[in-house]
C-alpha cells in the first residue's frame, strides 16, 4: 500500500536534522519531518533472552549474560581459510567460550578492539557445544559493553525496536535516524491537551515517543504506543466533533409535522412495526425535527425493515411541506425502489389521479434513460413541489435538478457515497438550508469501527428481523466426505417431497470454462496460501447430475444464469416464485431482490469462492416465510483447512452484525466499508478498530468535550494543526471544506 507523503506543518524537516542516508531512508516511507518520524512506530521489538548465570545454562538455550573477558586468542582454521577467534568470558562463577569464525583480519582486529581483557560485556546468543574441547560455547554472540549496575543491566536487556524496511535500507539506519530525533522531542507538537492525558493516565508525547523508540521494558512500549493510538483516535474524533459542530450552525428544514400522510400510511401497514423499527423511527424523527441537518447511518440486514423506516421519515418530510429524495446506486435499483414505494403507498402516492387519496402526494422516478417528454413532466413535478417523493440515482444530486424544497435525502447503500457527496447536498435544500440525510446499508459496521470511521454520522441499527421469519440454520458440508454430501442432497430432496423449494448456487455457469472467481486469499494471520482447489462446479453440469440423481426423480429443475436473456431470466424467476420449479440451479443472479417464501433450502457449491456478505445474502433467501430455512455451504476444502474453518465461522454467525465483526477481525480494518464515508479510514496508522475500542470511545468523549468548549480550537492550536494535517493527508480533494 503506497504511503502518502506527509509533512506535518511547522515540524522540523528531517533533511536539516539527519545525514542524507537517514533522511532518504525515512523519505522512502513518506516521512519527511520530525513529528511524523517520531510517530513512525517500530513494527515489532526484539527482546533479549533473560539474564542468566553461566553455571545454570545448558545446550540449546538462548541466553543473555553479563560477563567479563578473561582471555582472547585467535588461530587459523585447519580445514578452511580463515581465523577462529576464541574469547573466554566469566561471570565470576563459571567460564564459557565465545567463538567467532572470521574470514578477514580486520574483523579479528575489530572484535579484539572491543573485547580487551577485563572488559564487562553483555552477551546474547544460543548456547552450543564444542565437541573438540568438550565444553559449552556460544558461537557468534551479539555483545555490547555494559555497566554492571542495575541500570546498566536493564539498559542492556532493553527491547530493540525493529522498523519496517524497504529495499537497500538498513535497520541500523532507521534506528540511528530515530535516535537523533529523540534529542528533539521537546519541539514536537502535541495535539492532546495535557489535562486529558493525565485524566486518561497516558504519558505525555515526549515521554511516549521515548518509550516507543527507546524502551527499557516491553511494558514501556505498550505505554508509549497507548499515547500514539489515543492521539490518533483523538484527532479523528475532533474532526467528527467539528463536523457536527458545523452542522449545528447550518439551518435545516424542520420535519416535525405529525401527519396526515405518515399516519395514514401507518394505518394501512399490513403489519405492526417491530420495537426496533419504532425506536429507530423515533430517533430519526427527533433528529430531523430539530432544525439542523442530521446525517444518519441506518444499518440492518436485507429484510430488516429499513425501507419502511426510511419511508415513514420521507412521509414526515412531505407532511412538513417539503420533499424527500430516495437515491439508489443504479437505475435498476432505483426503478425497483420506485415500484416498492408505489406498492407500499397505494392511493397515497396517486395525487391528481381519480383513485388518489385526498391527502396523496406524487412519487416520481427520475433516471437518465427516461425519454425527454416524460422526463420534462417529472422535472416539472420536482421543481413545482408536486412530487413529494423523488426516486433516482446519485446523478440526481449532480445534475442541475431543482427541487422546490428538498428536506430529506435517503440513500440506499452507502458504499459509493462519501463525505464529499454529503457536503454537496448541503446546498440542495430550500433557501440556504441543508436537507437531512439518511444512509441505509445492509453491510453493517461494528460499533467502534463506526465510531472510528463514520463518527460524524448517527449510527442506528435494526437487529431483529420483522415478520414471520422462521430463520435459517447453516451447515458446512465437505465434498470430500461423501456421506455428508449424500445427506445434503437427500435433505434437499426431502424438502422437495414436502412441497418446498430449493436453491442451488454455483460459482460458474459451465465447468469447461475458466469463469469461476478465485477463492478469497487469506492473509498471513488467516494462514494458508490458496490451496490447489478443484475446479468449481458449474450450473449446467450440476443440473445434469441432479436430473440423473434418483432422489430427484420427478422433481422440476430449473436453471438460471447470466447467459439467459432478460426475458428468460424473468420467466424462470416467475416460475420459481409461482412454485413451478422445485430446484433452481443458478449462479448468484438470484442474490438481489428475490422473495420466494416457500423456499426452504439454500445449497451453495464451492462456497469458499464466495465473499462473506455474499454468503450471508444468499442464505437470507430462505427461511423468509413460515418454514425454517437450511443453508449448506458445500466446500472441496479439507476438513479443518482454513477455508473450511472460515465457512464454519460464517455458518455460526447469527446476523450481519456478527459477520461484520468476523470479517473485520479477519481482514483487519484495511478496507472497511466506512472508508469512503469519512475519507479518513484508509490512513489509520496505529489504531485497530477492534482492539482499540476503549481508546476510541474515550477519545470520542474527550474530543467532543474539547471541541464543545472551543469550537474553533483557538486555544488548541496544536490540535487544529494536527486536524489540518490529517485531512490533507486523508485526501486533498475530498476533505478540504
Ligand atoms: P430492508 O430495506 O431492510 O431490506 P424492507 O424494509 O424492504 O427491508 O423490509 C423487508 C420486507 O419486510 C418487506 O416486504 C417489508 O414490507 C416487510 N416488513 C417490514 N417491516 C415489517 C414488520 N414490522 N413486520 C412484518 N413485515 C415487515
Ligand atoms: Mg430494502
Amino acid at each position: 500500500m503506497p504511503r502518502r507523503q506527509e509533512t506535518a506543518r511547522g515540524s522540523m524537516p528531517l533533511k536539516e536534522l539527519l545525514i542524507p542516508k537517514e533522511s532518504t531512508a525515512m523519505a522512502s516511507f513518506g516521512v519527511r519531518d520530525l513529528d511524523t518520524m517520531m510517530r513512525f512506530a517500530p513494527r515489532r521489538y526484539v527482546v533479549p533472552a533473560p539474564l542468566r548465570s553461566l553455571h545454570e545454562v545448558s545446550r540449546g538455550e538462548e541466553v543473555s549474560a553479563v560477563v567479563s573477558v578473561v582471555s582472547v586468542r585467535d588461530r587459523a582454521m585447519r580445514s578452511r581459510h580463515g581465523v577462529i577467534l576464541e574469547v573466554v568470558v566469566s561471570d565470576a562463577i563459571e567460564e564459557i567460550t565465545l567463538t567467532f569464525f572470521l574470514t578477514k583480519q580486520h574483523q579479528v582486529q575489530w572484535h579484539r578492539g572491543r573485547l580487551p581483557v577485563g572488559a564487562r560485556i553483555i552477551v546474547h546468543g544460543t548456547v552450543g557445544y564444542d565437541d573438540y574441547r568438550q565444553a559449552l560455547q556460544i558461537t557468534h554472540p551479539a555483545y555490547e559493553p555494559v555497566e554492571d549496575t542495575d541500570e546498566g543491566r536493564a539498559w542492556a536487556q532493553r527491547p530493540r525496536p525493529v522498523y519496517p524496511l524497504r529495499q537497500n535500507i538498513a535497520q541500523s539506519t532507521m534506528r540511528s535516524a530515530t535516535e537523533k530525533g529523540l534529542e528533539f522531542v521537546g519541539s514536537l507538537s502535541s495535539p492532546v491537551p495535557d489535562e486529558v492525558l493525565s485524566r486518561r493516565a497516558l504519558p505525555r508525547l515526549d515521554e511516549a515517543v521515548r518509550l516507543v523508540h527507546r524502551p527499557l521494558t516491553v511494558e514501556d512500549t505498550r505505554y508509549g504506543m497507548a499515547h500514539l493510538r489515543y492521539e490518533e483516535a483523538f484527532i479523528l474524533q475532533a474532526i467528527f466533533a467539528q463536523r457536527r459542530d458545523q452542522d449545528e450552525r447550518i439551518p435545516a428544514p424542520v420535519l416535525a409535522a405529525e401527519g396526515p400522510l405518515q399516519g395514514l400510511f401507518d394505518e394501512r401497514l399490513p403489519f405492526t412495526l417491530t420495537d426496533g423499527q419504532c425506536e429507530v423511527g423515533a430517533r430519526i424523527e427527533e433528529r430531523i425535527g430539530n432544525g439542523h441537518p442530521t446525517s444518519v447511518l441506518l444499518q440492518g440486514d436485507v429484510g430488516s425493515g429499513k425501507t419502511v423506516v426510511a419511508l415513514r421519515a420521507m412521509l414526515r418530510a412531505v407532511d412538513s411541506g417539503h420533499q424527500a429524495a430516495l437515491l439508489a446506486p443504479t437505475e435498476v435499483l432505483a426503478e425497483q425502489h420506485h415500484r416498492t414505494l408505489l406498492t407500499l403507498l397505494g392511493d397515497l402516492a396517486r395525487a391528481g389521479q381519480l383513485d388518489g387519496h385526498e391527502a396523496a402526494t406524487r412519487v416520481r422516478l427520475l433516471t437518465g434513460s427516461q425519454r425527454t417528454a416524460g422526463r420534462r413532466e417529472t422535472l416539472l413535478d420536482v421543481t413545482s413541489g408536486q412530487a413529494g417523493i423523488v426516486v433516482g440515482t446519485h446523478a440526481l444530486l449532480t445534475e442541475s435538478v431543482e427541487f422546490a424544497s428538498l428536506g430529506l435525502v435517503v440513500i440506499d447503500e452507502q458504499h459509493r457515497f462519501g463525505v464529499d457527496h454529503r457536503r454537496r447536498l448541503r446546498t440542495k435544500g430550500p433557501a440556504g438550508q441543508s436537507p437531512h440525510v439518511i444512509v441505509m446499508t445492509a453491510t453493517p459496521i461494528p460499533r467502534t469501527a463506526a465510531l472510528a470511521t463514520v463518527g460524524d454520522l448517527d449510527v442506528l441499527s435494526l437487529r431483529e428481523s420483522p415478520g414471520l421469519r422462521a430463520g435459517v440454520t447453516s451447515f458446512v458440508v465437505h465434498e470430500k466426505l461423501p456421506k455428508w454430501e449424500q445427506r445434503m442432497w437427500q435433505r434437499a430432496a426431502e424438502e422437495v417431497a414436502a412441497g418446498r423449494q430449493v436453491f442451488v448456487v454455483c460459482a460458474r455457469i459451465d465447468e469447461d470454462e475458466a469463469d469461476a472467481p478465485a477463492p478469497p486469499e487469506l492473509d498471513e494471520n488467516g494462514v494458508e496460501k490458496p490451496p490447489s482447489l478443484e475446479p468449481a462446479r458449474g450450473v449446467t453440469q450440476t443440473a445434469q447430475r441432479l436430473a440423473e440423481h434418483p432422489e430427484f426423480a420427478g422433481a422440476r429443475l430449473g436453471v438460471l444464469h447470466g447467459r439467459l436473456t432478460g426475458e428468460e431470466k424473468q420467466e424462470v424467476m416467475a416460475q420459481m416464485v409461482r412454485g413451478e420449479i422445485d430446484v433452481l440451479i443458478s449462479t448468484t443472479v438470484i442474490e438481489v431482490g428475490v422473495d420466494v417464501p416457500n423456499a426452504s433450502t439454500m445449497i451453495v457449491l464451492d462456497a469458499e469462492r464466495f465473499g462473506v456478505s455474499q454468503l450471508h445474502q444468499l442464505r437470507g433467501r430462505v427461511g423468509r416465510g413460515e418454514h425454517a430455512g437450511i443453508a449448506f455451504f458445500d466446500t472441496t476444502a479439507e476438513v479443518g483447512a482454513e477455508h473450511s474453518q472460515h465457512l464454519r465461522r460464517i455458518a455460526d454467525a447469527a446476523d450481519g452484525f456478527a459477520l461484520a465483526e468476523l470479517d473485520l477481525r479477519r481482514r483487519g480494518a484495511g478496507d472497511l466499508v466506512g472508508e469512503e464515508q469519512s475519507g479518513l479510514q484508509r490512513t489509520l496508522k496505529h489504531l485497530d478498530v477492534m482492539r482499540d475500542a476503549r481508546a476510541i470511545e474515550q477519545a470520542r468523549q474527550d474530543a467532543f468535550a474539547v471541541v464543545a468548549a472551543d469550537p474553533d480550537l483557538t486555544v488548541h492550536p496544536a490540535l487544529a494543526g494536527a486536524i489540518a494535517d490529517r485531512l490533507r493527508d486523508a485526501d486533498p480533494d475530498v476533505e478540504r471544506s
